[in-house]
């Protein structure tokens, strides 16, 4: 954004400049035809051609440098201080692909990790904001952002309306239940039951599937869970990976997981679509990553394993 406003001003400055130019060039005629008052005006055009040389010359540089800072404005290529900017938009309730770092403003996870991995490949600067899981597709398309970089599933609606990047991550979706619940063994026991969601995910449209189920779609994972927790929700369903680690990280002590890893689903990066060249440089970053170990080392840190 602040890259935005610097060019516009800029622009806006030209422009002036231009004008003051203009009025410059006025002003020099009409001092000829004060001096030649009584010549005719093709003779007075003619006058001094020096002056008018440079005049043009200096005209034609502005009116350049003018062209050149409005091609600045251009979809993917926004300037921060000399670098080119990267607005990369996330969800961060989905630990651990984006989380809150703890005691700071930063966001951290795998997905973090791995778009500043791909930002410094790519000779960019990663700007990284939040937002609700339900904006990003909207951001993206609104030109507010980049790219959309939460966890998200590689969905044939969604390719609707985005362009993905190469899956980076295989995942699917899971039920968690309260870890005294002995009733609900897998999906097929949720019929009619209250399901706690996040909205927009992949994991409210499986649960909406569910006969007789009253969803509840919660802006975060958080809040989701802790209807579960205060018994207002039977169930949760949300990604495999990110329940897994919600248990370890202290969840076990009143929550569980049961039933079969549902819908195998595949992580991608989304760009706007038309922005095939972002996308493509993403996917060659993706591989150079993956060639020279930096993807294995990011996927260790956060996954234990390399994939
Ligand atoms: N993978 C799921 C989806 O794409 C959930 C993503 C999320 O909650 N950040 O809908």
């Amino acid at each position: 954004m602040g890259a935005k406003t610097r060019s516009a001003e800029l622009l806006y400055f030209i422009k002036i400049s231009l004008f003051c130019i203009f009025l410059l060039v006025q002003k020099g005629f009409w001092f000829y035809n004060i001096h030649y008052y009584n010549l005719p005006v093709g003779r007075i055009l003619e006058g001094d051609n020096l002056m008018k040389k440079f005049l043009a010359l200096l005209m034609a540089a502005m009116l350049a440098m003018a062209l050149v800072t409005a091609g600045c404005g251009g979809n993917d290529e926004k300037q921060a201080g000399g670098e080119k900017l990267l607005r990369v938009g996330t969800e961060p309730s989905f630990a651990p692909f984006e989380m809150q770092a703890e005691g700071s403003e930063e966001l951290t996870g795998f997905d973090m990790d791995l778009i500043r991995a791909i930002g410094k490949q790519l000779g960019y600067k990663v700007e990284i904001s939040a937002m609700g899981f339900d904006a990003l597709i909207p951001a993206l398309q609104a030109d507010n952002i980049d790219v959309a970089l939460a966890g998200m599933s590689i969905t044939e609606e969604r390719k609707q309306q985005v362009i993905f990047s190469d899956p980076y991550y295989k995942s699917g979706l899971l039920v968690m239940v309260p870890k005294d619940n002995n009733d609900i063994k897998s999906i097929d026991d949720l019929k009619g039951k209250r399901i706690a969601v996040q909205i927009g995910t992949t994991g409210a449209f499986r649960a909406e599937k569910v006969e007789g189920a009253k969803v509840t779609a919660f802006n975060d994972n958080g809040s989701a869970v802790l209807e579960m927790k205060n018994g207002a929700a039977d169930a949760v369903i949300n990604d495999a990976p990110v329940l897994k680690y919600f248990l370890a990280q202290g969840g076990s002590e009143y929550a569980k997981t049961v039933g079969e890893v549902l819908n195998a689903e595949d992580y991608g990066i989304a760009v706007k679509k038309g922005n095939d060249k972002l996308a493509a440089d993403i996917n060659k970053a993706l591989n150079e990553l993956k060639q020279n170990g930096e993807f294995d080392k990011i996927y260790n840190k956060w996954f234990g394993e390399a994939k």
